[in-house]
């Protein structure tokens, strides 16, 4: 699905196991600067990943760097096989970067989440670690798509990161939010261990001017984007109150 003359969101199915569940990745086509891809789905998803590539008209081969938003496994699963295949640049927050190395152990799933989905311990084995070439901070501005704004979103990981392309006013939230049907929502709690920290960096994204919001968990989110950033603060801060 293309969201901007450059930008474009690849659902890939989550699993067989959950049908209708999809991790949405965003590919970002620049024939200047070099094709970026923004998270890398589970382990042993690189052909459908590959297949969506193609889709949207390029290859794995042609994936010059690799951004993922955060450490979890849905996210970096499929990174070190698309890298062997590409050669493409590894991106990361560095708060995150040692949990996607492999020099400390992911954190999650957590016993909670693979209680709610057992067959996760499985594709868990399956976890390569990915080197990362280029460790990233709060305002690391990159030269992507225009412009490109780092915004260091924590509290879903230590490390979480979100990414603003300012030419399209597109806001790739990762899971610092998520959504549904275009409704927009905050962080899934249950794979959120601090949702002080996540609802804060939630207020830092609603002081962008957005017009389109990607949550990888959710997909697309284009109708009154800021209104409903300000709309999940309001909800979040009278549940506190409640
Ligand atoms: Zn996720």
């Amino acid at each position: 699905m293309r969201v901007a003359n450059s930008v474009y969101v690849l659902p890939i199915p989550r699993s067989p196991q959950e049908a209708g569940s999809y991790l949405n990745l965003t590919l970002i086509v620049d024939e200047e600067n070099g094709n970026t891809l923004v998270d890398a789905g589970l382990p042993d998803q690189t052909e459908a990943i590959g297949a969506a590539l193609v889709d949207a008209g390029i290859g794995v081969r042609d994936l010059r760097r690799i951004i993922f938003t955060h450490q979890d496994l849905d996210h970096v699963g499929s990174g070190a096989a698309l890298v062997r295949q590409s050669g493409a640049q590894v991106l990361a927050h560095f708060a995150d970067t040692p949990y996607i190395e492999g020099s400390l152990r992911p954190l999650k799933p957590t016993p909670e989440m693979l209680e709610e989905r057992p067959h996760m311990r499985e594709v868990l084995e399956h976890l390569e670690p990915v080197s990362v070439d280029e460790q990233l901070e709060d305002g690391s501005s990159l030269d992507i798509a225009g412009g490109t704004q780092v915004i260091f979103t924590p509290g879903h990981t230590p490390g979480h990161i979100s990414l603003y392309l300012e030419r399209s006013k597109i806001l790739i939230a990762g899971d610092a939010l998520t959504a549904e049907g275009g409704y927009l929502n905050g962080p899934y709690p249950l794979a959120t261990p601090d949702m002080r920290t996540a609802m804060q960096s939630v207020r830092r994204l609603a002081n962008l001017d957005v017009e389109t919001i990607v949550c990888y968990h959710g997909g697309v989110v284009s109708e009154d984007a800021n209104g409903q950033l300000r709309r999940v603060i309001q909800e979040a801060s009278r549940n506190r109150s409640e």
